[in-house]
C-alpha cells in the first residue's frame, strides 16, 4: 500500500513539474515518518527513497540507530535548544531555524563536533499565532545575523503553509516566500546558499511545486493517516 501511494505520489509530482515547465529533478520529495513504525520505512528503501521527515529528536535518533545509515534524516519540526546536540551529527537539514539563540546553539554544537550543519529559516509567512517561524519581514535580517556563525550553513527557506480546504489558498503564501527566498539570493550574502525551498505537504505539495518548491515534505499521503497529532 505505502509503495503504491508514494507510485502516485511521484505521478503527481512529475505532472505538477510539467504543468511548471520544471524538470523532476529540481524537486526532492521528503517521506514524512513521523509517528510511523521503522517497518514502514524499509518498505520504501528497496524502490531508492532516502529522504525521510521527522519531527521529533527523539525519534529521529531511535529511527537512525535502527536503519541504514545512507539514509538522509530532515529535521522538520521545532527543535529545542537543548536538544540540538544530540541531532546535529544525523539530521542532513533541520529545516526549523527561526532565531538567533538556536542558530547560536547550533554553532556551538556544529564547533563541538566539527561540521558545518546544513539549515533553513523557517518563515511563518501567513503570520498566524500557533505557528513557529520568523515573519517575512524579519527574514532577511534573520539570514544576515546568522551567516556570520562559521559552523552553520543557511541552504535556504522553509515553511509551514495554514490548513485550508482548498489547496489554492494557499498559492499566494508559497508565492510570497519564493519572492523572498529570490530577493535573499540576489543580495549575495556570504555563506549563505538560497537553493532550497522546502514547502509544501500533502495537501498542498502540487501547488508549491508550480510556485517553485525545491523540497516537499509529504507524511500521509505516503504513509496513510497518524493515529495521533504530528
Ligand atoms: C507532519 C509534517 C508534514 C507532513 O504533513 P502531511 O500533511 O501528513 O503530509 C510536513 N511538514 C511538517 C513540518 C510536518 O510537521
Amino acid at each position: 500500500m505505502i509503495t503504491e501511494n508514494l507510485r502516485q505520489v511521484e505521478e503527481r509530482i512529475c505532472a505538477a513539474c510539467e504543468r511548471a515547465g520544471r524538470s523532476r529533478e529540481e524537486v526532492t520529495l521528503i517521506a514524512v515518518s513521523k509517528t510511523k513504525p521503522v517497518s514502514m520505512i524499509q518498505e520504501l528503501l528497496p524502490g531508492g527513497t532516502r529522504d525521510f521527515g521527522e519531527n521529533k529528536v527523539q525519534e529521529l535518533c531511535e529511527k537512525y540507530e535502527l536503519l541504514p545509515k545512507d539514509i538522509r534524516w530532515h529535521l522538520i519540526g521545532h527543535l529545542q535548544r537543548n536538544k540540538v546536540k544530540y541531532v546535529v551529527d544525523k539530521a542532513c537539514l533541520i529545516h526549523s531555524v527561526d532565531s538567533l539563540r538556536l542558530a547560536e546553539m547550533i554553532n556551538q554544537e556544529g564547533k563541538k563536533q566539527a561540521k558545518v550543519v546544513p539549515v533553513l529559516i523557517e518563515v511563518n509567512v501567513a503570520g498566524e499565532e500557533s505557528k513557529f517561524g520568523v515573519s517575512l519581514e524579519d527574514t532577511e535580517e534573520l539570514v544576515r545575523q546568522i551567516a556570520v556563525l562559521p559552523f552553520v550553513a543557511v541552504q535556504g527557506l522553509m515553511t509551514i503553509a495554514p490548513f485550508v480546504a482548498d489547496p489554492e489558498e494557499n498559492r499566494a503564501v508559497f508565492g510570497k516566500l519564493k519572492k523572498l527566498y529570490v530577493d535573499i539570493r540576489t543580495k549575495s550574502i556570504d555563506n549563505v546558499a538560497m537553493n532550497v525551498l522546502s514547502m509544501g505537504m500533502t495537501n498542498d505539495y502540487e501547488v508549491a511545486i508550480e510556485e517553485g518548491a525545491t523540497m516537499v515534505r509529504v507524511g500521509t499521503g505516503i504513509f496513510g493517516e497518524r493515529n495521533y497529532m504530528g
